[in-house]
């Protein structure tokens, strides 16, 4: 599944990071593929990523098998993460002269032990550039994060193109599956409005599960914890436990 928006700030790390730790939590093996060259997903799974770490550059441009980069999350079990060091940040450009520049995550995945794993996510960078569009090719599910804010459906038009070119040239098997809403704060009626809005457009793609806005979600990532493991009891965690819930129900509802 990958989790996409070029929107930057919209909740796509966190989403990646506290679903994907929820469902490890409740027995799935589970992959984060970090695609943002910030790195923000592996730092709030607790992995180091600096400069001279085997990272996702390695795969892209270097053609090293994903086994090599792969490491376990150390505070979950089943949960594991092929982390993004700065150099990500080059690989944009980089792949323009690849061969094969747009599947080249496809290609990994598909040479890795995938069966290993009950979910695959993998977080995108704020932008539709080469990262992004690998990570389209790369999976079978689009989830879109939207924050529940003014502006929050401006550039999802553009998404949801590049979505239906890569779904035309590349992979026919990407559908956007899944929306979620995040940071949203009751108390206000613009929320409440956008979340209205989404739920006009996108109907049942969307979850029925909200995030709110909690201080202990964005605290979380500084101690290099996903919020189920920082403060499970936390309106955030509960949250996200829930949306995960959700999402399991459904692909086992697909599968039957
Ligand atoms: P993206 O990956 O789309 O750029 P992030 O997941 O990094 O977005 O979120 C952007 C910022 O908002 C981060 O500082 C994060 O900690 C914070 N944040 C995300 N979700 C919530 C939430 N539910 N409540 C409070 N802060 C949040
Ligand atoms: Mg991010």
């Amino acid at each position: 599944m990958t989790i996409a928006n070029q929107k930057g700030g919209v909740g796509k790390t966190t989403s990646s990071v506290n679903l994907a730790a929820s469902l490890a939590m409740h027995g799935a093996q589970v992959l984060v593929v970090d695609l943002d060259p910030q790195g923000n997903a592996s730092t709030a799974l607790g992995i180091d990523h600096h400069a001279e770490v085997p990272s996702i550059y390695d795969v892209l441009i270097e053609d090293m098998p994903l086994a090599e980069i792969v490491v376990p999350a150390p505070e979950i079990p089943n949960l594991f993460c092929a982390p993004a060091t700065l150099n990500l940040a080059g690989a944009e450009i980089e792949l323009v002269s690849k061969v094969a520049r747009e599947s080249r995550l496809q290609r990994a995945l598909e040479a890795y032990n995938k069966e290993k794993f009950d979910y695959v996510l993998i977080d995108c960078p704020p932008s539709l550039g080469l990262l992004t569009v690998n990570a389209l090719v790369g999976g079978d599910e689009l989830l879109i994060p939207i924050q529940c804010e003014y502006y929050a459906l401006e550039g999802l038009g553009q998404l949801i193109r590049t979505v239906d070119l890569v779904k035309a040239h590349l992979n026919p098997t990407l559908s956007v599956s899944t929306i979620l809403l995040t940071m949203y704060d009751a108390r206000t009626r613009l929320a409440a409005q956008v979340a209205e809005d989404v739920r006009n457009h996108f109907g049942d793609v969307v979850l029925s599960t909200v995030i709110p806005r909690s201080v202990r979600v964005s605290e979380a990532p500084s101690y290099g914890q996903s919020v189920m493991t920082y403060d499970p009891g936390s309106s955030g965690a509960l949250a996200y436990s829930e949306a995960a819930s959700e999402m399991a129900h459904r692909g086992a509802g697909a599968v039957q």
